[in-house]
Formats: structure tokens, C-alpha cells, sequence
């Protein structure tokens, strides 16, 4: 069916929606927290390395420091000292000497080498050494994985289990990070019913706050308050007057159409901006995205699907630049589709489908209340409208796992 003039001309395109939202939000106020704390979070400023590594030339085995040429098969060397690591204790090596030493142990003067314990027989104060020796064998050199100065990592990048390390291994306590971004969520209907409550007749649990909550801890922001609403406008008032103090709202169902759906209203109400309302994306046509005083509000579709793919595409960019995050996007691989793939409808669709050794294939109900066939997916695939894709062609998906 060809789509009708009016329904699209009531949407703003998906691009729109998203630059609209990326030109509304900021970057906050980095703050200083301690290395320990800055895991997962951005850099806000370029970090350089104070220190090379390594440090010092230090040995890469537990053995003796020698001079390499001074050594082959049979060659008998004078243990001249014991060279420890932690303490320098500025020994030299000579020709005919050998200096015993342990991993890490910084290396004597004059030594150019270390040949490993197994590699000796040692008698007293001589070993024997037992095999031939090469200039720079078993010695870390300083500088030779990271010199002085060179670029550790830059601002906007985010600090990983691996980057971590390394800022300690500079000596840095603290580190200059993103500001805070603290959520608020409002999940909305009255048919919802909180976990572990009995489940009446007509009611269903709420998944989205578990949802949101997942996704907002996975993209670094805080969870500041979680709180169920039923649709009616002065608790709704009630609910967003006490919430949107923080950077984001998110409020969960009850942006449609229907004489339940409150929530614009009452925004509006409350002096609330809207920016956004409805968007040519599906699943996720009513999403919203307004202005409370300081608070960016998003309103996502409660239909589980709609809100997963709405929070991935304007939320997560959103609270990505509030981060100072370089890279707002979600990570993108080739993949062969194994299916054809056909969008005929006015609104592009995020496919939910299976990545799995190279392949994509789509997976579940593709409704947006198949909360089930989401959760066997890992990825996302965009269909242009229009667009037909034909089995084995190699598309670009979006994976989150
Ligand atoms: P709404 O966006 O309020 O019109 O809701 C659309 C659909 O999503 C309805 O079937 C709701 O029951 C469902 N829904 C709304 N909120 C939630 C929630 N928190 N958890 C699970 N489903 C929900
Ligand atoms: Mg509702």
C-alpha cells in the first residue's frame, strides 16, 4: 500500500529527530574522579604518558645479566652480585662476570643481556653458561612499548578495562571525566503491575523500567529514580513535576494518540518545549522528545520494542554527548543477510535479528510488543523505506551486545 500523504507529513524524518536532538543537548561539566571510578566513563581531556614503559631497561626473566658476547656453550662467569627487582642497586657487569637477576630487576651497567636460570649450571659463585647468547635477549627496554609523550588515550574516548591500567601505570590517581548524567524514569498505564505484586485480571507486569534501566546503566547514566504512574493527569503532573529535576526524563507509554495517552499534555501544561513528536522510524512512531526548565525529556512509545529501539537511536546519542563521548553511534559491522528483505511501509524499520559468524538473520515476531523475539536478538538492522535487500547481500548492522 503506497503511504498515505497525510500520516507522513505529520512525522519528522528519523535524520531530523536525531539532529534536532544532538543540537538541543550539551556536553556537562567534566569533574575529577578517581581512577578506580573512571571506568566505562570519557576522557575530557587528551592524556599523554608522564612515564615510558617500560620505566627502565629491567629483565624479562628470572636468570643472569651478562654480556652476550662474552657467552657460549661452556663459558664459565663470576656471579658478581644479586641484582633484585624493586631496589637499583647500580651494579656493573665485566667481561668474564655475570650478575644474578630477577624479573623486573633493573638491568646492571655494562650487562646487554640476560640468559634464563634453566639455561646455567650453577656451582657456587660461577655458572656455566650452557647455551649461546644474543645481544638484547630476555632485556625490556625502556621506551619500547610506550614512549614519553606519546598519546595515551583521547578526550572523548572512553576509558576501558585496558585503558585503565595504563593511567595507573603513569602514576595518575584521578582522572578528568564526563559530567554526570542522572535519569529519571516514569513508566505510565494502568495496566501495569509492579513485579512481585499478584497479577490482576487486565494487568501486565512493567518490563520498560527494567529495560531502561539496563540500557541507561549500559550507556554510563544513573539511575536517579524509577516510579510507576497510572494514566491519569494529575498524577502524571505530579510525577513529572518531582522528576524532571535531573538532566533526562524518561517517561514510558502514554505518548500516542489514544484519550489515555497524557503525556504531551501534560507537559505542555507544565510549560514543557516540544521538540519532537512522532518519527518515522519503526517501531517508534510517537516518540517525543520536549524541554522541562533544565530537563531533557524523552517519551518513548511503551510498546517494549518501540522503546528499545527509540532509546537506542535518540537516547543513547543524547545522554553519549552530555558524556562528551566522541562516537555517539552504536558499533556497525558488515553482515550477510540470509532472508530478503522488503520495507514497504512509510517509516524505516529497525529489524530485530541474530549476528552470529558473519550472518544476519531476522528473528522473532518483528511487532513492537515481541518482547521475546527481542530478546533472542542482538542486532539491528535498518530497512530504508522503499528499500528491498535481497538474501546474501552484505548489509551494515547495529549490535549492542
Ligand atoms: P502506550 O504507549 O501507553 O499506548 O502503550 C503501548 C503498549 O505498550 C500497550 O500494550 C501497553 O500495555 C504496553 N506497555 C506500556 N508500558 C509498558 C511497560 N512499562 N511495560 C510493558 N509494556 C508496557
Ligand atoms: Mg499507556
Amino acid at each position: 500500500m503506497p503511504p498515505s500523504p497525510r500520516s507522513r507529513a505529520s512525522m519528522i524524518s528519523e535524520e531530523n529527530a536525531r539532529t534536532k536532538i544532538l543540537e538541543a543537548v550539551r556536553p556537562l561539566p567534566p569533574r575529577k574522579v578517581s581512577i578506580l571510578q573512571a571506568l566505562d566513563h570519557f576522557a575530557a581531556e587528551d592524556y599523554f604518558a608522564r612515564l615510558p614503559l617500560p620505566n627502565f631497561d629491567n629483565s624479562a626473566m628470572d636468570g643472569y645479566a651478562v654480556l652476550a658476547n662474552d657467552c657460549k656453550p661452556d663459558r664459565r662467569l663470576r656471579v658478581a652480585g644479586e641484582q633484585p627487582a624493586g631496589l637499583d642497586r647500580r651494579l656493573r657487569v665485566s667481561n668474564g662476570e655475570a650478575v644474578r637477576i630477577f624479573t623486573g630487576a633493573p638491568m646492571p651497567a655494562g650487562a646487554d643481556a640476560v640468559v634464563m636460570q634453566e639455561d646455567v649450571t650453577r656451582d657456587g659463585d660461577e655458572i656455566t653458561v650452557n647455551v649461546d647468547v644474543e645481544v638484547d635477549e630476555f632485556v625490556r627496554k625502556r621506551g619500547c612499548d610506550l614512549g614519553e609523550g606519546q598519546k595515551i588515550f583521547g578526550k572523548g574516548e572512553r576509558i576501558r578495562a585496558t585503558k585503565l591500567p595504563l593511567l595507573a601505570s603513569q602514576g595518575f590517581a584521578e582522572v578528568l571525566v564526563d559530567g554526570e548524567v542522572r535519569a529519571a524514569i516514569i513508566s505510565t498505564g494502568d495496566e501495569l503491575a509492579k513485579l512481585g505484586e499478584k497479577l490482576e485480571p487486565g494487568k501486565i507486569y512493567d518490563s520498560n523500567t527494567a529495560l531502561l534501566q539496563s540500557l541507561l546503566k549500559r550507556c554510563g547514566a544513573v539511575v536517579a529514580s524509577a516510579e510507576n504512574c497510572r494514566d491519569d493527569a494529575d498524577s502524571l503532573r505530579k510525577a513529572i513535576q518531582s522528576t524532571a529535576k535531573k538532566e533526562i526524563l524518561i517517561v514510558s507509554g502514554g505518548v500516542s494518540v489514544g484519550e489515555h495517552d497524557l503525556v504531551q499534555k501534560t507537559l505542555r501544561d507544565l510549560g514543557a518545549k516540544i521538540d519532537i513528536w512522532r518519527v518515522a522510524i519503526k517501531p517508534g512512531k510517537p516518540f517525543l522528545f520536549g524541554q522541562l526548565g533544565g530537563c531533557f525529556v524523552f517519551g518513548l512509545p511503551g510498546n517494549p520494542v518501540s522503546a528499545f529501539v527509540t532509546f537506542l537511536q535518540f537516547v543513547r546519542p543524547a545522554i553519549l554527548k552530555m558524556m562528551g563521548a566522541s562516537d555517539l553511534d552504536l558499533p556497525r559491522m558488515p553482515a550477510k543477510l540470509t532472508v530478503d528483505l522488503i520495507n514497504q511501509s512509510e517509516r524505516a524499520h529497525y529489524v530485530r535479528g541474530e549476528f552470529e559468524n558473519g550472518n544476519f538473520a531476522p528473528v522473532g515476531r518483528q511487532e513492537s510488543h515481541a518482547l521475546f523475539g527481542l530478546s533472542q536478538s542482538n542486532a539491528l538492522l535498518r530497512v530504508e523505506t522503499g528499500e528491498s535487500l535481497k538474501a546474501g547481500e552484505t548489509v551494515h548492522i547495529q549490535v549492542w551486545e
